[in-house]
């Protein structure tokens, strides 16, 4: 691994493999515990760069799309080992600007390098073709049926907005650029302003794999920008066909409304805003709640509570079963000290969602002032009723961070009155024991509707990245519940289906071709074989 003295930054932006400098404001990567900027300094870029950007990944497309597919998933394997190589740099780089623990980052580097390398296993294995065949039937009557074919296609050039909260994982090489590369989409990326170095990095590493590979130039960009500004022009170049996006509710919404208003209407995948509930039912409460307290404040308060699956919600029937839980939890929030933001504005607002969350529940505990860095998280819980919460927006908003409210519902109706009354939702979490099992059931039954991910005694914060994950739910945690932007299946948002009709059999693509000559499981006459 090269360390960041090896490796040396030169605030520049990346298009289609070539360094070019901003020409607008000066940005710094900020050390959040410090408050300090970092050297250098990155200038945005203008429409002009990303008209350049637009023009090279619409370029790239056709000869990136036909590329062997063993191409495309060795070019994912080739970024993932570029990473590796410069892990501790980036993992330096990325503590610099993020604040985040260097063994989170350590851990970071390689999730992404796992998901480039789950992507390349994807193409490999093939099912993304979706391919399926309904021979031809000559001597179908009243009418013959013609040889039909289906096989799916990527998109186009593919916009993808960066995550501040996983500057690695979520980020330049993140979820959304490996499936979109894995799809035959070439890249264009907005860095987030709060990593810029890392960003700078693994843009680099993408791009020397991009040479390495044989692949044309374009295939990937990195710009540096105003989300309002450069962000929107992005999203409304013609040459762009879809766009992966991490972050808040707002940002996102504003994506959504400009990709609809092209006149060519694009998909917008955006990830933004979820309280994920943690429903604690009475045996289990009853046989370890005040374990199930402290846990959950360890889940509240891990990474400063800056994942999108922190648990901000916590449901119970009110009695006392909960006193436990209430007590530990009290205790855990008390005894936590002040811990890193990842930058000065998310810390800001933060606080105002604190304050907000103060003027309509009742605070449980706070976390101690203590020696308080420059963008500060100090845990908090509340605790108010299901009628107050269901008709409070402040009490059922996302509060970025370690803050919690706790509902208190009278019994096992109301808590699934709240359920049913819950904004769409990442994950949904049930503490349950065997003798819970009834009021459970009842329950799945209304979070398999509002949730993307149900949990069973545990805890939302981790995502496992594997085949059959979801990342994603009803709105507003994403824009589009039907996909996920985590695991295998992220990999169908750059896709789409195209129906051959009694096609040459010599112009059919080989996924599709007779003799099934990629060896792939395809669904002939409706039934799944190798034949
Ligand atoms: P953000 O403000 O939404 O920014 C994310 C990206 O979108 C940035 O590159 C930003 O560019 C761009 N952007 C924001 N508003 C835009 C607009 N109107 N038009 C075009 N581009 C726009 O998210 P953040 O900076 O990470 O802020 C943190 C907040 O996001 C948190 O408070 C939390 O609520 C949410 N969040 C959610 C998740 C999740 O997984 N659901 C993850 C992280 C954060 P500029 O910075 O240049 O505007």
């Amino acid at each position: 691994m090269t360390s960041t003295a090896m490796l040396s930054l030169t605030g520049q932006m990346l298009i289609a493999g070539q360094p070019v400098r901003g020409t607008g404001k000066d940005i710094r990567g900020i050390d959040p515990q410090s408050g300090k900027p970092l050297e250098p300094a990155y200038r945005y870029g203008d429409r002009s760069h990303v008209e350049d950007a637009c023009a090279a990944a619409a370029e790239a497309f056709p000869a990136y799309r036909s590329a062997p597919i063993e191409t495309r998933a060795r070019f994912l394997e080739t970024i993932a080992g570029n990473l590796e190589s410069i892990g501790d740099a980036l993992v330096d780089r990325a503590h610099s600007e993020t604040g985040l623990p260097r063994p989170r980052l350590t851990g970071e580097v390689g999730r992404t390098a796992g998901q480039l390398r789950l992507f390349a296993a994807v193409l490999r294995e093939g099912s993304w073709n979706q391919a399926r065949i309904d021979p031809a039937q000559p001597d179908r009557t009243p009418l013959p049926r013609p040889d039909i074919r289906q096989r799916s296609v990527p998109l186009g050039p593919v916009a993808v907005f960066g995550a501040s909260n996983f500057p690695l994982a979520f980020s330049v090489a993140g979820g959304d650029t490996a499936s979109a590369l894995a799809a035959g989409c070439p890249v264009v990326v907005k860095a987030h302003d709060a990593h810029p170095g890392t960003s700078e990095l693994v843009g680099r590493a993408i791009a020397d794999a991009v040479a390495a590979c044989g692949l044309p130039a374009g295939t990937f960009s990195l710009l540096y920008g105003f989300g309002p500004e450069l962000g929107t022009d992005l999203v409304t170049d013609p040459r762009i066909k879809a766009v992966g996006f991490t972050g808040s509710r707002a940002g996102g919404m504003a994506l959504v409304a400009a990709a609809a208003g092209r006149p060519e209407p694009i998909p917008v995948y955006a990830e933004m805003s979820a309280v994920n509930p943690v429903f604690l039912l009475g045996g289990a409460l009853a046989s370890h709640g005040g374990d199930l307290g402290r846990a959950f404040v360890g889940s509240l308060t891990l990474g400063s509570g800056q994942f999108c699956t922190n648990p901000g919600l916590v449901i119970a029937v009110d009695g006392p079963e909960l006193d436990s839980f209430v007590a530990a939890a009290a205790e855990a929030v008390a005894a936590s000290t002040p811990t890193v933001m990842l930058t000065p504005g998310i810390a800001d607002s933060f606080r105002d969602g604190v304050a907000a969350l103060e003027d309509e529940a009742v605070l449980i505990a706070r976390g101690s002032e203590g020696d308080a860095p420059a963008a500060p998280c100090r845990a908090a819980l509340f605790a108010t009723d299901a009628s107050t919460f269901l008709a409070s927006k402040a009490l059922q908003a996302e509060v970025f961070g370690a803050a919690g409210v706790l509902v208190r519902c009278s019994d096992a109706a109301e808590m699934r009155q709240l359920a049913n009354g819950l904004e769409g939702q990442l994950t949904a979490t049930i503490h349950a024991d065997e003798s819970d099992h009834g009021p459970a059931g009842e329950l799945l039954d209304v979070l398999e509707l509002k949730a993307g991910r149900i949990l069973f005694n545990g805890w939302p914060t981790g995502v496992e990245v594997g085949h059959a994950m979801v990342h994603g739910g009803p709105f507003p945690s994403t824009s589009d519940s039907r996909t996920t932007s985590v695991g295998a299946r992220a990999i169908e948002r750059f896709l789409r289906p195209v129906c051959y009709q009694d096609a040459p059999k010599t112009l059919l693509p080989s996924a599709i071709a007779d003799g099934n000559p990629d060896a792939l499981w395809r669904h002939v006459d409706g039934q799944l074989t190798k034949d």
